[in-house]
């Protein structure tokens, strides 16, 4: 995965144990200079694809990507079953082929 958004993070030159807080005060610091970031989404993402789960990044704190995760698997869960409305039909064959 490309990772040069990284060093246009807003964080890229701060104390990264700011975005590894240990409290939820801590988290919303992190939130508030996320949220000022403009590579908070490939941020968010490389988090996500990667399963990091210490710190904040993208702007979501660990919980919220946790939840993010489930959110994406069901909808993956729900896409590779579809609904019988939703399945393709087969076509039904009404008249013998031509020629036979
Ligand atoms: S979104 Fe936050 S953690 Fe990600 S690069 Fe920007 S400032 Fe850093």
């Amino acid at each position: 995965m490309n990772t040069d958004w990284m060093r246009l993070g807003k964080c890229k030159d701060m104390d990264p144990a700011v975005f590894f807080p240990s409290d939820g005060v801590g988290v919303l610091v992190a939130q508030r200079v996320c949220a000022k970031c403009i590579v908070r989404s490939p941020c968010l993402e490389y988090a996500l694809v990667n399963k990091i789960s210490e710190g904040v990044w993208g702007g979501a704190s660990e919980r919220q990507r946790k939840r993010l995760l489930g959110q994406r698997r069901r909808q993956s869960t729900s896409s590779a079953h579809p609904t019988s409305s939703e399945r393709p039909t087969v076509p039904v064959r009404t008249a013998a082929p031509v020629g036979s």
